[in-house]
């Protein structure tokens, strides 16, 4: 496990070590925590000293998947009748399955020790006994958020993708369905933008998918590919998860649509239940329920989420090359790249790959041209899958050159698809969150200042043209 602390307002999401632990099984008590909580009592209470300036230090989220967030908090399993954290719901049993089937449960209280309701800390049909993350200033319920990547991709996505593949019997969308679904997106292999490090596999491989790629099939290519293969109700059921994550992943659309995306959910859910059967509506189905209100503390789920913890971990793995003295080699690893990276950002650009090949506008004194430039997070390049963007106004675009005038301003060279509208009208027209059908790029070149474009988009192509998503994932 690794935590990081992070300012609210994040801007560095980069997980660093604060420490590493190993043997040969999972620890069997909380003692390893030990010195974390030492140090962060510490931290809390006297802050740090940075070039002369006192900084407070508070934790922000511990984040984690269902099993360690138990473990760690000394509370029931995910498989226990009050194991729910956010709310105070009891599980029932049904076709030997535990189950959650109430959606508005009262909440539990935010149960921490320096507030008035330390008394729920003594609840033992939740809590097991004693957590050292109770020494700390922070909310047992509130500060332990859901996770998206274990709660909606690897748990609600790869289920849908089991209810369709194996069983139950009626909800299974067939061999030739399968093949045609599968071919889609294989397709998408190089429509995908940089970004993506996982290509589409087929579906008949699901269940070694990885949780990128369950979150890819969730946000882009499942909307794309799914449309008029599979059956409307389970095409439907799907979309309501997709537009409620869309929403919640959004950093322009969470804080005026959360309680929207919270009641898609609440509709998926129940419909989960009448489609697949209410045997399924278990812990991450349940989970769903509370995701929204996470957003109204933490911004977008992206921000709260284990997927650079994951990817941080893979790493940590690579390092370890042979099976002797694991830790001094991850440790090794880790100052070898710290001196790289310093190497490598200060030889970074914003604009690469420069060419004199055009098109050029004859209105722009150009005075070099490129074909890649770095855009926030994200790479714009002049290339089939990395040249979509959405520019302020709205409108979607495909770069053809990226062009440095003679005053040194930076400027796209696009052109515009003339027609543009809603991929699916339910549960409302895709094209309030961002999601379109796009067809009839126009032959006329346009340019604009670099500095307006807003986004990038996934282009997927489709029956009669592209489908058109903006990227989330960071
Ligand atoms: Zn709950």
């Amino acid at each position: 496990m690794i935590e990081c602390f992070e300012n609210r307002v994040q801007t560095n999401r980069d997980p660093f070590v604060i420490g590493i632990y190993f043997g040969n099984q999972k620890p069997n008590n909380l003692d390893f925590l030990q010195d974390f909580v030492n140090e962060v009592r510490l931290l809390e209470r006297d802050g740090v000293l940075y070039q002369g300036t006192a900084i407070s230090v508070a934790l922000s989220a511990v984040v984690c998947d269902a099993p360690a967030r138990a473990f760690i908090r000394s509370s029931k399993g995910h498989t226990g009748f009050f194991s729910c954290h956010k709310c105070q719901q009891k599980g029932v049993t049904y076709q030997g399955r535990m189950t959650f089937p109430e959606s508005d449960a009262p909440a539990r209280s935010p149960a921490r020790l320096d507030s008035e309701t330390f008394d729920e800390l003594n609840d033992d049909q939740h809590f097991n006994g004693f957590s050292p993350f109770t020494l700390l200033s922070v909310g047992m319920v509130t500060q332990f958020p859901h996770d998206y990547m274990h709660v909606v991709c690897l748990g609600v996505v790869r289920k849908l993708l089991y209810f369709w593949m194996r069983k139950p019997l009626h909800t299974r969308i067939g061999t030739a369905v399968i093949k045609e679904v599968s071919a889609e997106l294989l397709k998408y292999h190089s429509y995908l933008p940089t970004e993506f490090n996982r290509k589409p596999r087929a579906l008949s491989d699901f269940e070694r998918w990885k949780a990128t790629e369950l979150r890819s099939f969730l946000l882009y290519t499942g909307p794309a590919c799914l449309k008029g293969r599979v059956p409307t109700s389970i095409y439907d059921n799907f979309i309501l998860l997709s537009v409620a994550m869309t929403i919640l992943l959004s950093v322009n659309l969470v804080e005026n649509k959360a309680d929207y995306a919270h009641s898609l959910l609440m509709a998926f859910v129940n419909h989960c239940s009448k489609l697949y059967g209410r045997e399924y509506i278990g812990y991450n189905m349940h989970a769903l329920l509370h995701l929204s209100e996470e957003t109204k503390k933490y911004g977008v789920l992206d921000n709260i989420s284990c997927f650079p913890f994951e990817n941080f971990l893979g790493q940590l793995k690579k390092m370890i090359r042979k099976p002797n003295k694991p830790l001094e080699q991850v440790i090794r690893r880790l100052s070898e790249r710290q001196l790289k990276s310093n190497v490598y950002l200060r030889m970074e650009s914003n604009l690469t790959m420069e060419h004199v090949s055009g098109p050029v506008p004859p209105e722009l004194s150009v005075v070099r041209q490129f074909r890649r430039m770095t855009v926030q997070t994200f790479i714009i390049q002049v290339s089939t899958s990395n040249s979509c963007v959405e520019l302020s106004g709205g409108k979607i675009v495909v770069v053809e050159n990226i062009i440095v005038d003679n005053t040194g301003e930076a400027y796209v060279v696009f052109r515009a698809f003339q027609k543009v509208c809603s991929l699916y009208q339910y549960p409302l027209p895709s094209s309030e969150v961002g999601i379109y059908h796009l067809s009839a790029l126009t032959s006329q070149l346009h340019y604009t200042l670099a500095a307006n474009i807003k986004r990038k988009y996934v282009l997927l192509p489709i029956k009669d043209g592209f489908a058109g998503l903006p990227m989330l994932h960071q």
